[in-house]
C-alpha cells in the first residue's frame, strides 16, 4: 500500500530529512490521494508495462506506480531526494531510481534494455519549467512509447489540445496532434501540491499514434514550416515564411496557397495540421 500522498506524511518525510524545495527544479509534490488514483486509472498501467516515471520528487506517485507496474524506471535530478526515495520505495523491488537530468537520458535504451524495445508507458508530475523539451524530446527522438500521462500547467494542457482559431493554438498544439491524441482528463487546482505551485494545472493523456495522422515527404520540413509560421505570429504566411531562411521565395508561397484554396493573406494560425502537411509537400522539392 502506498504510504505517501497526504499532507501529513509527506510533511513527516521532508522533516526526517529536513529537505529544502529548489525552486529551480521546479518542485511542488502531490498531497492528493484522489489525484494519484485517476492518474493511474487514466494512465491504464497493467503488470505487463515499463513506466518512466521523469521526477520522482520523493517518491509519492511513484509508490502507486510500483504497485500497478510490472517495473517502473524513475529520473531525477536532485540528489537529495535520492537517500529519500532509497527510504520511501524501500518496500518496493520494481523499482530503480537514476540521478540523472532527464534531459539527457537516454531513454530509447532503457526501452531496450528493460522492455526489449517495445513501447513503455510514461508517467509524471513534470517540472513545469521544461515541459515542452521533456515532450518534444519523447516524440522527435523516436522513443517507443505507448502513451504519456502527464500533470502540466493548465494553460499548457489547453494548448496541446486545440485546433486553429484560438489563441493558445501554435507550434506545441501541432507536433503534439501529430505524434498523439490528446486528452484533458483532469483538472487540478493548487492546494493538491505541495508548495502551491502559482497557476493551475491539468492532467492529459497523448496516447501516441501508430502513423501520424497526415503523411508528409519530410517530417522536418514540416516541422521547420510550422516552426517558422509561429515565430512570427503576426506576419502573413507569405511574409513570414519568405523571410525564414527555409530558401523559398515569396512567389512560390503564394502559388502553394493558391492551389490550396487559400488566400494569400492567411496566418498560420489559421491552418489545420492536414493543411501544413499539404503545404509542406507542395514546398518540399
Ligand atoms: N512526482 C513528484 C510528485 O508528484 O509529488 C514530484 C513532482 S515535481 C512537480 C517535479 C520533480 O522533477 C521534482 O522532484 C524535481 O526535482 C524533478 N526534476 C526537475 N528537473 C528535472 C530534470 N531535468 N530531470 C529529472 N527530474 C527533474
Amino acid at each position: 500500500m502506498p504510504t505517501l500522498g497526504n499532507p501529513t506524511n509527506t510533511i513527516a518525510v521532508l522533516q526526517k530529512y529536513n529537505f529544502n524545495f529548489q525552486k529551480k527544479y521546479g518542485q511542488n509534490f502531490l498531497i492528493d490521494t484522489h489525484i494519484l488514483e485517476k492518474i493511474i486509472k487514466e494512465s491504464a498501467i497493467t503488470k505487463d508495462d515499463l513506466v518512466l516515471e521523469i521526477g520522482p520528487g520523493i517518491g509519492t506517485m511513484t509508490q502507486y506506480l510500483a504497485e500497478n507496474a510490472r517495473e517502473v524506471v524513475a529520473v531525477e535530478i536532485d540528489k537529495n531526494l535520492i537517500p529519500i526515495l532509497r527510504d520511501t520505495l524501500s518496500a518496493y523491488d520494481n523499482v530503480t531510481v537514476l540521478n540523472e537530468d532527464i534531459l539527457k537520458v537516454n531513454i530509447s535504451k532503457i526501452a531496450e534494455e528493460k522492455n526489449q524495445g517495445k513501447p513503455i508507458k510514461v508517467v509524471a508530475n513534470l517540472p513545469y519549467y521544461i515541459t515542452t523539451p521533456i515532450i518534444m524530446g519523447l516524440f522527435e527522438s523516436h522513443v517507443p512509447l505507448d502513451s504519456i500521462t502527464i500533470m502540466v500547467q493548465k494553460e499548457v494542457a489547453d494548448r496541446m489540445q486545440v485546433g486553429p482559431g484560438t489563441k493558445d493554438y501554435g507550434a506545441l498544439s501541432l507536433a503534439v496532434q501529430y505524434y498523439a491524441k490528446p486528452e484533458i482528463v483532469a483538472n487540478v487546482p493548487p492546494n493538491c501540491f505541495m508548495p502551491k505551485p502559482k497557476v493551475g494545472s491539468a492532467v492529459i493523456k497523448l496516447s501516441r499514434y501508430e502513423n501520424p495522422p497526415v503523411s508528409v515527404k519530410k517530417e522536418a520540413f514540416l516541422f521547420a514550416l510550422i516552426r517558422a509560421s509561429f515565430n512570427q505570429r503576426r506576419k502573413t504566411l507569405v511574409n513570414g515564411l519568405a523571410n525564414a531562411g527555409l530558401g523559398i521565395t515569396k512567389e512560390q508561397i503564394t502559388e502553394a496557397l493558391e492551389k490550396m484554396n487559400l488566400s494569400p493573406s492567411v496566418r498560420g494560425e489559421a491552418l489545420t495540421l492536414e493543411q501544413f502537411a499539404e503545404l509542406s509537400n507542395i514546398l518540399y522539392l
